[in-house]
């Protein structure tokens, strides 16, 4: 095997927002040097790096400058051109998880063709590129279902629901038009996701199963470990160890789960990077995602995924400034609570800001003392 980068090796990050942030912090708790490439001043992650890139992702110049200097390159961000994992290939620079994965998360298609062929669960699904191919796929798929851009959506943007086939055409026009899948509407029970590690020797490590709730389509609270039976819990282990090992992972995963109400677990996407339900990895784990990221893509052996106590973590939208500041000390007086802020300075409504965490002995309890303390956040302050 490949001699493992040790700190102080350098490890370059495309992408500057939370994720990258909490890469740099576990990163350079161990001594490691961060690198941030990103379009952004000032941003989450640079705040915390070494050296922060102002460019934007098609100034290939930059992109070599940017990868000359460091020993291996990552992504926090995964719509980022494949050029830019060329580039940083051409420059002999590992780049972990590598292009292919990029290629083929960043777009819905790729992603739920790879996972189809693979034999791995997903909801029925079909290309649409015209409006003859929109029509048969809704006669095939039936109604409900729902109809996504291909590319460059997330957090529930780029989509629209089909309740009745006659709205097939509307909820295409509402999209833009644009290249989309069609999917078969999934009456879930709850949704859940597994992030999931792979070293370069093919090691796996995992955190189990999390349990997710969203509201407008952004995630909102996470818990773990998720209140399933162990069956479901193997079964959503062993997939995510399948779609871990068929992509040729190096890095972190989270792969997205529907649990339907007759018990069976359909993907429904895949992130190829730390992700938001796995944050509570960082106190309610011996090693956090971002430390296994750091530690997947040096080389060094994964660390131990135990949880330590039962945990959730719930976001903070721009939404909880509408009312003014935040009265952050009226949440942090609820015990057991940890708040995680990202440094953005403009709070617009819907966009990531922090996010706590609360550790109890029931999921349950971690669950009510976190949202406890999100809704102090608005209480009027002492002084
Ligand atoms: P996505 O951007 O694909 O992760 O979708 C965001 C959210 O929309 C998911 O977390 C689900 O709550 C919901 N959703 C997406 N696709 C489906 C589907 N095929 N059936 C039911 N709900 C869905």
């Amino acid at each position: 095997m490949m001699q493992p980068l040790l700190p102080p090796a350098v490890i370059g990050v495309f992408g500057s927002g939370q994720l990258g942030r909490m890469l740099a912090l576990a990163a350079r708790a161990m001594g490691y040097r961060i690198h941030t490439f990103s379009p952004e001043q000032d941003s989450p992650t640079g705040q915390i790096a070494d050296r922060e890139v102002c460019a934007p992702y098609d100034d290939l110049d930059a992109v070599r400058d940017f990868v000359r200097r460091v020993d291996v390159i990552t992504f926090e961000f995964e719509n980022v051109a494949a050029a830019v994992a060329q580039v940083a290939a051409e420059e002999g620079a590992p780049v972990r998880p590598g292009g292919h994965v990029l290629h083929t998360t960043q777009q819905r298609l790729r992603e739920k063709g790879f996972l189809a062929r693979a034999g791995l669960p997903v909801t029925p699904f079909a290309a649409i590129n015209t409006e003859a191919e929109l029509l048969a796929a809704i006669r095939q798929i039936g109604a409900p279902a729902v109809l996504k851009t291909a590319a460059f959506g997330y957090d529930g943007k780029g989509q629209a629901r089909i309740d009745d086939p006659a709205q097939a055409l509307a909820a295409w026009d509402a999209i833009g038009r644009q290249e989309a899948i069609l999917e078969g509407f999934v009456d879930f029970e709850r949704e859940v996701s597994v992030v999931a590690a792979r070293g370069v020797d093919g090691a796996f490590a995992h955190w189990g199963v999390i349990e997710n709730t969203h509201r407008n389509h952004i995630l909102d609270v996470s818990m773990a470990p998720a209140a399933v039976e162990p069956r479901i819990a193997a079964d959503a282990v062993e997939l995510a160890h399948a779609v871990l090992t068929q992509l040729d992972v190096v890095g972190v995963l989270c792969v997205e789960m529907f649990l339907d109400r007759r018990g069976r677990l359909l993907i429904n996407e895949l992130a190829p990077r730390p992700h938001n339900s796995g944050h509570l990895t960082i106190e309610a784990a011996v090693t956090s995602q971002f430390e296994q990221q750091a530690r997947a893509v040096c080389g060094l052996p994964l660390g131990s995924t135990e949880l330590l106590r039962p945990a959730a973590m719930a976001n903070l939208l721009g939404d909880v400034w509408e009312t003014g500041e935040p009265n952050w000390a009226a949440a942090l007086a609820v015990p057991g609570v940890k708040l995680h802020l990202y440094g953005k300075k403009e709070p617009r409504v819907g966009r990531k800001m922090g996010h706590l965490t609360a550790l109890a002995g029931t999921i349950e309890d971690a669950r009510a003392k976190v949202v406890q303390a999100r809704t102090a956040l608005s209480e009027a302050s002492a002084n």
